[in-house]
């Protein structure tokens, strides 16, 4: 039995790729052996790894400018691996949430940080204090915790802008133009964890510094298409058949108009409900991946969680460092899901407002 599922990441994966990978696991198409059984100099799997590499491409539209990275280590390597390949002089962070000011804390023991705004949980800033000569201004797209997210991106003036998209890449169409470098793990929105990408227009590459450990280099990756060492291959694999399945669907466009339709459903409950559950966030920086509210109190949020586990509606428990609730949508939650999830919240308010 499948339950719906709500968890932030690791989160829900299309069950037509699970489907596949479990049919394919113990001989991959003839071979013999499941694809984490082959060697990643091999054919099957570099035909796999080609593959995904193309797909994101094809999917996200990453013009050729861009390099396309398959790395280790989560979005927290990253936070450390940008500065020390690209912080020289200072670099600006927009902190709105708990992962953005990690990302800042992480790059403050390479270089120089400057904060561009503030702005914890609640909104988006809207006034950016730039460093017009800042190595760059990093942004964290969708703020996973506290449910904000940029729905617009700001103007950077020409200082190279990179995001952290850990939990909304892929989400609906982007300008990968704009970005000097944007970088996610893949367990939200592309496949299971082990797998994190790294988009780098090619020119920000050039600049990176050559002094590091090679394997700390994004231009070993990049020059050894992503097989540099041991990639995480079956996460890969996995998130090959996701980007197919995110083509099946329409592409990001239709993927955009589900998961609005989904956050649609559930901040319609907030506003009509607006009594009972409280919604912390402002209107114009809902996030459209990770919904958070709150019951009327703590002996709630927990009767909350154990009568949607009856309906085996699961990981809604924010997180502990914001607390009360946090439904992710991320794109293969069904609307099903969603409205399974719509119609408990309304009845367990009319229960116990
Ligand atoms: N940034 C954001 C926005 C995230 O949501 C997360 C994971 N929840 C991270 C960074 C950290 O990712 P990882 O655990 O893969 O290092």
């Amino acid at each position: 039995m499948r339950v719906h599922n709500f968890n932030p990441g690791p989160a829900a994966l299309p069950l037509s790729v699970l489907e596949r990978v479990q049919q394919e696991l113990i001989d991959y198409r003839g071979t013999g052996m499941s694809i984490m059984e082959h060697s990643h100099r091999g054919k099957a799997y570099d035909e796999v790894h080609m593959g995904a590499l193309a797909l994101v491409r094809e999917v996200l539209a990453v013009p050729a400018s861009h390099e396309i990275l398959f790395m280790q280590g989560g979005a927290h390597m990253q936070f450390a691996l940008l500065p020390m390949n690209f912080l020289r002089t200072s670099a600006d962070y927009v902190v709105t949430g708990g992962w953005a000011e990690k990302a800042a804390r992480e790059a403050a023991t390479v270089g120089k940080v400057k904060e561009a705004a503030r702005a914890m949980g609640v909104r988006i800033p809207r006034v950016l204090s730039l460093d017009p000569k800042a190595d760059y201004l990093h942004l964290t797209s969708n703020n996973t915790l506290e449910g904000t997210q940029w729905h617009d991106f700001p103007d950077s003036h020409g200082v190279p802008l990179v995001a952290d998209m850990a939990s909304d890449l892929f989400w609906r169409p982007i300008d990968v133009s704009r970005f000097a470098m944007i970088y996610a793990c893949a367990q939200k929105n592309l496949g299971p964890s082990g797998l994190t990408i790294a988009i780098i227009a090619k020119d920000f590459l050039d600049t990176a510094r050559t002094d590091l450990p090679e394997t700390m280099r994004y231009s070993a990756y990049a020059k050894a298409l992503s097989l540099y060492n041991t990639p995480p291959t079956f996460a890969i694999y996995v998130a090959r058949y996701v980007l197919e399945w995110m083509k099946e669907q329409g592409g990001l466009t239709a993927i955009e108009a589900s998961n609005k339709e989904k956050a649609r459903t559930l901040y319609g409950v907030l506003d009509e409900l607006g009594s009972f559950y409280r919604s912390p966030v402002e209107r114009d920086a809902r996030s459209t991946m990770n919904v958070v509210f709150r019951l009327p109190s703590e002996e709630l949020d927990t009767r909350f969680i154990d009568e949607a586990k009856k309906r085996n509606i699961v990981g809604i428990k924010g997180h502990r460092s914001v607390g009360g609730m946090r439904a992710s949508i991320y794109n293969a939650v069904s609307l099903e899901s969603t409205r399974a999830l719509a119609t408990f919240m309304r009845e367990f308010a009319a229960q116990n407002a």
